[in-house]
């Protein structure tokens, strides 16, 4: 990227940041995913699939560009892909026996941003975005949310998702998600990716806040700024039926909140799924596995023992 491109960007101040809500899926169709890749890998510096080093893990394994990104230069694009994966992975403990061995991020025409399911590639993790030229802001968060759910073992093709706690899943993604924005804000300020774009620290701070007091104002009118306990019994049926990102945002912020207390929290989200079930079990024999879970991968487990604490009846 040239200092001229730097100027386009918005600047500190310029404009209000509008998040784009990632309302991801987890995608299951190959056929078409390899209808729509076949024509667009990068060279081969930037392919994946070339390079499986043995020892990779989700914060060493090769990143490649699928997609058309609508101008934005892809040196760009990986240069911003691998500031927010560093952000949200930077000295977390890495153990799941599932991580993929590299990482595809392909921008998508249109529609939700997703982990697309797959056969081919069997050790490639890919995640599709949605978003416009050059927009850091929205390209960091939407890949945030889905690296999230690679972390969290959903990215194989038998991985789809299943109630009744998907929605579990998608608040400590969008968590893990805005966890890391403030974390690559901060490096953006000190040294961007781009020459002079110190400023550019300013709008992803803002769309975060913008982001999270969303989550918060969802919190308050259903009550669950006062208990998460309380609010996940009078919810219970509706999340075990809607096991969405949206449906989720009331339990984002208490999230957000243990994984920035305690990095041990993060490294558990690397346990999560490892059980044939996944998240088709009751809430309290879920997180019953996801510490089992820990304890095989030599994780504390604090993440899924506080969420037990937080969501029990009278809390
Ligand atoms: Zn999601």
């Amino acid at each position: 990227m040239t200092d001229a491109d730097a100027t386009a960007l918005p600047a500190d101040g310029e404009r209000t940041p509008v998040p784009h809500r990632a309302i991801c899926r987890l995608a299951r169709r190959r056929v078409l995913w390899l209808a729509a890749s076949a024509p667009l890998m990068m060279g081969a510096s930037m392919t994946a699939d070339a390079a499986t080093p043995t020892g990779a893990s989700l914060l060493t394994a090769p990143l490649s560009l699928a997609g058309s990104w609508r101008g934005s230069a892809p040196g760009d694009v990986l240069a911003v892909l691998g500031r927010m994966r560093a952000a949200c992975l930077d000295g977390i403990r890495l153990v799941s026996d599932r991580q993929p061995t590299a990482l595809r991020v392909q921008d998508v025409a249109s529609g939700p941003p997703h982990v697309w399911l797959h056969t081919d590639a069997p050790g490639t993790a890919i995640v599709a975005v949605d978003v416009g030229a050059r927009d850091w802001i929205n390209l960091s968060y939407q890949f945030g949310h889905e690296l999230g759910h690679v972390m969290a073992n959903s990215w194989m093709w038998g991985d789809a998702p299943r109630n009744p706690c998907q929605w579990l899943e998608e608040a400590v993604v969008e968590a893990f998600s805005l966890r890391g924005l403030g974390r690559l804000a901060e490096g953006w300020a000190v040294a961007p990716p781009f020459p002079h774009n110190n400023a550019y620290a300013a709008p992803i701070r803002a769309y975060r806040r913008n982001l999270l007091e969303q989550d918060l104002a969802e919190a308050r009118a259903q009550g669950a700024d006062a208990g998460l306990g309380g609010w996940y019994a009078a919810q219970a049926g509706f999340l075990a039926t809607h096991g969405t990102v949206i449906a989720a945002r009331p339990a984002v912020p208490a999230v957000l909140e243990l994984l920035e207390a305690d990095e041990t929290a993060v490294a558990d989200i690397g346990a999560l799924n490892r059980w044939p079930e996944r998240s088709h079990l009751p809430l309290g024999t879920y997180l019953a596995r996801w510490r089992e879970s820990c304890a095989e991968l030599g994780l504390a487990g604090l993440l899924p023992g506080e969420l037990a604490r937080l969501l029990k009846p009278g809390r």
